[in-house]
């Protein structure tokens, strides 16, 4: 136990559902706190996203329910699309000599390869012993509300080791770590059904040698749709990209290719293989990928429709954490979007561990229902649509909850930097990784990261 936590604090039983970023950062808080953890992890091991996969799902749509599950999204050539020094946890800075014992290949890059997040999130879990709190190879499969604010969890083990098959634990409280890029969202599309080609989601992209020769249309373009579009380029016939972001009329090459053009949304699909856009254009497809993001998926949960997703919007839910009506005993790590992940994590895994344990106060159940009321009104006023909630763009949220916990703000260095690196990403989304002119914030960083290295 942390010895600047004082002893009169309540220790509370405490779930954590998955071993990702969000579940790793969660049980060390809960832990320091002084709860006693047990951390649900349906894979053998830690990382959850960061541990890449190269096969892919029996749906290549990922609609079928009845599909082999595969947990991670990345594709084999996918880079950080955040610089290192502002991708790690606040106190574990993600720093190239964090722990270059020889031991695992490093990748020194500052936007690196996918396996050097997995060994920081290893290294992180190896050096605050949090395996010890893991139970691998469980699958949570239902969570419930019991009589006098327990909850009980059932699990199964994957790999049955005799005696049941299901088994419930009552815990004192519920915390959801378990991602949310596993469950496809797909676009309708009109006359999709009677279209001859292939379609998959970019969940099950993981290299562009099937494509090759192939005329690929991509739909969107987000962080992923935008790599994954050049990636294609180099060895597909032609690449068509369809987003509602691209309202020119008509269609427009790629700056840098000879066989990529922007185009508006698709208007309609035809048994020939042809796709007609908005805009009146129309080109013959072979394959189709959706690069439409995903779905918040909690299949375990049950709270008589207390917390629901409706529209991708997961409520009520007081700061993205808490259901006003069923905290603190459950709460929710890592729903926010657009935001520096694993440090954001971290805030709210504190803000939840000291909720728990008496520290930190909530307000009453009604005070938090007219916040979460008067936010979405907000919403709606300014037009913001009902699935993009969880978007948050601005560092506000962050130091909220930091000021709750009684941290510092974010560092100064890391909003600018932050904000270089997203105008950058616009501007030179083919080279933010390699060339970039903040080297003075890197330095800042690395003198702030000074009182967390060894
Ligand atoms: P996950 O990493 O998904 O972990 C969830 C864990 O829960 C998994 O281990 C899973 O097995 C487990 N689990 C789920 N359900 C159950 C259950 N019922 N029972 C037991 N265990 C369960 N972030 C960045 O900071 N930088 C980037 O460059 C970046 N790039 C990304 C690129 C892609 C393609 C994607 C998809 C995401 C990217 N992200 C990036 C976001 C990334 O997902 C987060 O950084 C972070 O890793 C999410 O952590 P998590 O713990 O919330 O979820």
């Amino acid at each position: 136990m942390n010895p600047q936590i004082p002893s009169n604090l309540t220790s509370r039983k405490v779930a954590v559902i998955g071993a990702g970023a969000a579940g790793l950062v969660a049980s060390r808080e809960l832990r320091r706190e002084g709860h006693e953890v047990v951390v649900f992890e349906r894979s053998d091991r830690v990382g959850g996203t960061w541990v890449y996969d190269p096969n892919v799902e029996s749906d290549p749509l990922g609609i079928d329910p009845s599909r082999s599950i595969i947990h991670s999204s990345l594709y084999d050539s996918l880079r950080t699309n955040l610089p290192r020094e502002t991708m790690g946890f606040r106190d574990y800075p993600f720093a190239v000599a964090n722990k270059d014992d020889g031991k695992k290949q490093r990748d020194p890059r500052r936007f690196p390869g996918h396996q050097e997040v997995l060994n920081y999130l290893e290294d992180f879990a190896f050096d605050f012993q949090l395996t010890e709190l893991i139970r691998f190879e469980t699958e949570v499969v239902h969570v419930g509300l019991l009589e006098e604010n327990k909850w009980v969890v059932k699990y199964r083990w994957r790999r049955r080791r005799g005696g049941a098959d299901h088994v419930d634990e009552v815990f004192d409280a519920v915390v959801v770590c378990c991602g949310h890029y596993r469950e496809p969202n797909i676009t309708e599309i009109p006359g999709i059904d009677l279209w001859p080609g292939k379609q998959i989601h970019s969940h099950n992209y993981r290299v562009p040698e099937p494509f090759r020769d192939q005329v690929v249309l991509l739909i969107g373009n987000s962080v992923s749709g935008e790599d994954i579009s050049r990636e294609i380029a180099r060895v597909g016939k032609e690449v068509h990209v369809a987003s509602r972001y691209f309202t020119n009329g008509m269609p427009t090459k790629q700056l840098g290719y000879d066989n990529m053009w922007l185009h508006s949304m698709i208007e309609s699909t035809h048994e020939d293989g042809t796709v007609v856009f908005q805009d009146g254009s129309s080109v013959f497809v072979d394959v189709i990928l959706h690069c439409t993001g995903y779905k918040y998926y909690f299949p375990f949960l049950e709270t008589n429709n207390i917390v629901t997703v409706d529209d991708n919007r997961v409520g009520p839910l007081y700061k993205h954490v808490f259901p006003p009506l069923l905290s603190p005993g459950l709460s929710f790590i890592g729903l926010p979007r657009k935001v520096l992940p694993f440090s954001l994590f971290e805030l709210q895994s504190k803000w939840v561990a000291g909720v728990l344990s008496g520290r930190i106060s909530l307000p009453s159940q009604e005070e938090m229902t007219a916040d979460v009321e008067a936010f979405y009104l907000k919403l709606e006023t300014a037009g913001v649509p009902k699935r993009h909630t969880h978007n948050m763009m601005d560092f506000q949220y962050r130091d909220w909850l930091a000021a709750e916990c009684g941290f510092p703000p974010s560092e100064e260095w890391r909003k600018r930097m932050h904000e270089e690196v997203r105008k950058k990403k616009k501007t030179q989304p083919e080279t933010y990784r390699d060339e970039w002119e903040d080297q003075h914030l890197i330095l800042q960083a690395q003198e702030d990261f000074r009182q967390y290295l060894p």
